[in-house]
């Protein structure tokens, strides 16, 4: 329609000039002013408009919306006593107050959520997971990145519905994972929040070599390529996992660190020919944590206590797999491998004070453990002696460490992300009561189910 109306003006003027004519030619021009000053008055005012409404979108920059929380149970995350008929003020995507109802006020105009009789808890943290994970042998050969990426978006979904507000991924396809923290960015998706490795490290032949989502190299300057090629993908975390010399992962720590990166290890396991060299040489190389319980001495639990070393059990998968009967016969015939040394670990873990998270680590067909796995790990960490707020705390705060993210995620505190579940029934009086909360605050965002 432009297009048909700019042709038809051209022709018309065309027209007037062939006439040749004064009068036309002082009408022409007079015409061409009184549209010169009337073009000249629409631009100023399309200008005004637009700052106008610039002012306004800069008014609401200035003032984000702000969310009350009013008359709920705060468990926040610190592993303090609950506090009831408790207070919440969200500013934008930031927890601004937290208080007893009687003492801090709600704003005038905020959006109030009222929560009493109603449980309050910071969003979960799943420091385990592959989320491209594969369901099946043949989708492992076949499967495009695309595809996989999908499947990622489609756990993370669900975890949002269940609590779950972030994940740290330990190896799962380049492509896929920056694909998906693009498009957060951007603005495309609208998901949990997503700390990823990339690849997991290891050597030729290694623990994961093959997976979709491993890189495989030999040597230390190999191993510190491999760290710089995570970092220029854009990860802030690194996982290696065994077999590895000591020069190898040293190498790998010293990078990621000279580089601002995490890195944690894969400790033991088949791949650990000399159980439980792998986690002791992980450790003296200097990793911030060891994912799994897998054959260790007292000595490198020791190791783990002394230089502040993070666990992430994954306790529930080993379980699965146990019931399944999906372990490697040599490990249980030949290295005595049971549910019982995994979890004798754990308490002796727990004796020392190791910071432990919750991890999840359902690959292939265990994906279908999800989301309750995540749950079924709580309780299981409950089953072994810890009480239901400390294992809250490892849901929450120590998942935040682990991630390397404690003074941002983790808490209910003020200062940060308000990320937070409310839940209809008391988690300390059953973990039941978790993985269906009615309302999920994500980036200060509120999702009501
Ligand atoms: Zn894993």
């Amino acid at each position: 329609m432009q297009v048909k109306t700019k042709l038809s003006t051209s022709k018309s003027k065309h027209l007037v000039k062939s006439k040749g004519c004064l009068t036309s030619n002082f009408i022409l021009k007079s015409s061409r002013v009184v549209v010169f000053i009337f073009s000249l008055a629409a631009i100023l005012l399309v200008t005004i408009q637009l700052m106008a409404q610039a002012n306004v979108s800069n008014e609401q920059k200035v003032k984000p919306a702000v969310i009350a929380i009013v008359g709920g149970t705060l468990i926040d995350g610190t592993g303090k006593e609950p506090l009831a008929n408790a207070l919440i003020i969200i500013e934008g995507d930031k927890i601004k107050a937290v208080g007893p109802a009687s003492k801090i006020k709600a704003p005038e105009g905020a959006q109030k959520i009222e929560a009493a009789g109603k449980w309050i808890l910071p969003g979960f943290i799943d420091c385990h997971i592959h989320l491209t994970s594969e369901t099946s042998d043949l989708e492992y050969y076949r499967d495009s990145n695309s595809l996989a990426t999908l499947r990622a978006l489609q756990l993370m979904n669900m975890y949002l519905r269940c609590g779950v507000t972030a994940v740290r991924d330990v190896g799962s396809h380049v492509e896929a994972m920056q694909a998906l923290v693009q498009a957060q960015k951007k603005g495309y998706i609208d998901s949990i929040r997503l700390y990823p490795c990339g690849d997991l490290i290891t050597i030729t032949g290694g623990h994961g070599y093959g997976m979709h989502g491993s890189l495989a190299v030999d040597g230390p300057w190999e191993w510190r390529k491999a760290v710089r090629q995570m970092y220029a993908a854009g990860f802030k975390h690194i996982k290696i996992s065994p077999q590895f010399t000591l020069e190898e992962a040293k190498a790998a720590v010293e990078e990621a660190k000279m580089l601002g990166l995490h890195i944690t290890a894969h400790g033991g396991g088949f791949s650990d020919t000399m159980p439980p060299t792998m986690t002791k040489v992980a450790i003296k190389a200097g990793v911030e944590c060891i994912e799994h319980l897998n054959e260790m001495d007292d000595e490198t639990l020791d190791m783990m206590a002394r230089h502040q070393v993070f666990n992430v059990p994954t306790l529930y998968t080993y379980y699965a797999s146990y019931q399944r009967n999906d372990i490697n016969r040599f490990l249980i015939e030949k290295r005595h491998w049971s549910m019982a040394m995994h979890e004798t670990l754990f308490k002796k873990v727990y004796k020392r004070k190791i910071v432990m998270g919750i991890g999840t680590d359902a690959n292939g067909e265990y994906r279908e453990l999800y989301p309750r796995i995540y749950f079924e790990e709580m309780k299981y960490f409950a089953r072994l002696g810890m009480k239901p707020m400390e294992v809250i705390v490892c849901a929450t705060r120590n998942g935040a460490r682990i991630l390397g993210l404690e003074d941002e995620l983790g808490t209910i505190e003020a200062g940060k992300a308000a990320d937070l579940q409310i839940l209809n029934a008391d988690p300390l009086k059953s973990f039941d009561n978790l993985g269906s909360p009615e309302v999920v605050i994500l980036r200060g965002r509120v999702y009501k189910f």
